[in-house]
């Protein structure tokens, strides 16, 4: 069974300030019982992940309550860094016409200049016209650019109240992306 993940992407918040939204994010995950308070390297991939706590029905959708087992990864990590979030996409969507299009040649230097400059560049549609910034366009396949990331290995389908609630705590948008190694 291959670990997929799903990555809530926090928006609008720049680099520097996204080491003190995660922590808060993860204080709320932690005081809900979403997640155990102990940080793991067993639970994550190569990083310090929380394992599911005892209400993690909270944020994610479960039909008997059991989470679902036969996974060695289930933990909770908390990205700090500027990147485009999930992977799978091979087409860009338009936010305004939901045109789909090549991703390249611009998509690019869109990501590279926001990954490595932190730099938000305007990027037009081919079908409508319309600009947009490259943190605003949509993919074929969800996926995002973001200085933070709330990684969720191998949980069941997390739960847009959750998710909606989340976002009104911390006064930031949030995006869901996922994928599957
Ligand atoms: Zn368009």
């Amino acid at each position: 069974m291959g670990d997929h993940f799903q990555t809530l992407v926090v928006q609008d918040v720049d680099l520097d300030e996204a080491a003190a939204f995660g922590e808060r994010i993860r204080a709320i995950l932690i005081e809900q019982e979403i997640v155990r308070p102990e940080r793991s390297t067993e639970c994550a991939l190569g990083s310090e992940g929380h394992a599911p706590g005892a209400r993690w029905t909270r944020a994610a959708r479960s039909s008997d309550g059991e989470f679902p087992d036969g996974y060695a990864t289930n933990g909770v990590v908390i990205e700090v860094g500027r990147a485009l979030h999930g992977f799978g996409a091979t087409s860009l969507v338009c936010p305004t016409c939901r045109a789909a299009q090549p991703m390249e040649p611009r998509w690019q230097d869109a990501e590279l200049a926001y990954v490595e400059r932190g730099e938000i560049l305007v990027v037009g549609c081919e079908a409508c016209g319309a600009a947009a910034l490259s943190t605003d366009w949509e993919f074929d396949w969800p996926m995002a650019l973001g200085a933070l990331g709330i990684t969720f290995w191998n949980w069941p389908p997390m739960k847009r109240s959750f998710v909606d609630d989340l976002a009104g705590e911390i006064e930031r948008p949030v995006r869901m992306v996922r994928g599957k190694l």
